[in-house]
């Protein structure tokens, strides 16, 4: 293999498999069909199972979203790395000699396989705000600058109305922190609807300092759709959104691969 030695960072095949299996069953396989653990057997080793119970077999890839995998667990394990490292399809292309549709295809399972909640997000001390239009939609973006979180939702509709920007400030925006905005009326006297400090600047006088940092953050937001994610439907913008948010808010499922395979495939989560 042509890229040997940077690779060998990588946990090899026996090494990934055998986390894949202790994430997805834990160290004793029980039968995904009769959870029962006395009767299965290992046909292959820590990749797949038979319940003589129920005359099923079953593998690390029959029961989550790694259904239907075709490429090795090295593979995965690097396109998980790739996929945390936001790098740009080209780039993981060569270093894992894998099709870009095939880099596509899984930096969009990762995406939609993530297990988490970014409704409970509260920004608070210095927070600004701001808006950005996107084709069919606006996104209404937030960001505490001392602590560095974001929160951000995407609005169906063409164009804000104070009743969106209030409800954002409401679920997410502290009581008692000041809140910096720019001179759209869908922000006006939002003080007196939530115990903020709220200071609003003009950008056509050339004040933009204080919202300096959610203007940024629109860039960043920019760069990592076009460089991660190349063509974007409204319907994605949702999940790539609650992606990059993620990514400010829970850093530790970006910092290892492991972290994010646990994270994703951990088994059947809750509905309450
Ligand atoms: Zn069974």
């Amino acid at each position: 293999m042509p890229n040997a030695k940077a690779l060998s960072q990588f946990p090899n095949e026996k090494q990934v498999l055998r986390e894949l299996q202790r994430i997805i069953f834990g160290k004793h396989v029980k039968c995904p069909h009769c959870q029962r653990q006395i009767y299965v057997i290992e046909l292959k080793k820590n990749r797949l199972w038979r319940c003589r119970k129920c005359r099923k077999r079953f593998s690390i890839t029959s029961v989550n979203w790694l259904k239907g995998m075709k490429i090795s667990g090295t593979k995965l394990w690097m396109l998980v790395w790739c996929w945390q490292q936001k790098l740009g399809v080209l780039q993981v292309s060569g270093l894992c000699l894998t099709s870009i549709p095939t880099i596509r295809r899984y930096y969009e399972l990762f995406r939609d396989n993530l297990q988490i909640n970014c409704d409970d997000i509260i920004l608070e001390g210095i927070v600004q705000m701001d808006e950005m239009f996107v084709k069919g939609a606006f996104i209404l973006g937030a960001k505490d600058i001392i602590r560095k979180r974001i929160k951000m939702n995407v609005v169906f509709k063409k164009s804000p109305e104070k009743h969106d920007a209030m409800n954002m400030i409401f679920q997410h925006v502290k009581p008692g922190s000041t809140l910096f905005t720019d001179g759209s009326k869908i922000y006006r006297k939002s003080e007196d609807w939530w115990p903020i400090t709220h200071k609003s600047e003009c950008h056509s006088k050339f004040e933009f300092s204080q919202t300096s940092e959610v203007e940024g953050m629109w860039g960043v937001l920019r760069t990592f759709i076009r460089r991660m994610y190349h063509h974007v439907t409204l319907k994605k913008l949702v999940k790539i959104i609650a992606e990059f948010e993620a990514r400010f808010s829970f850093k530790e499922l970006f910092k290892y691969a492991l972290n994010f395979l646990k994270n994703s495939l951990s088994s059947v989560p809750l509905a309450f």
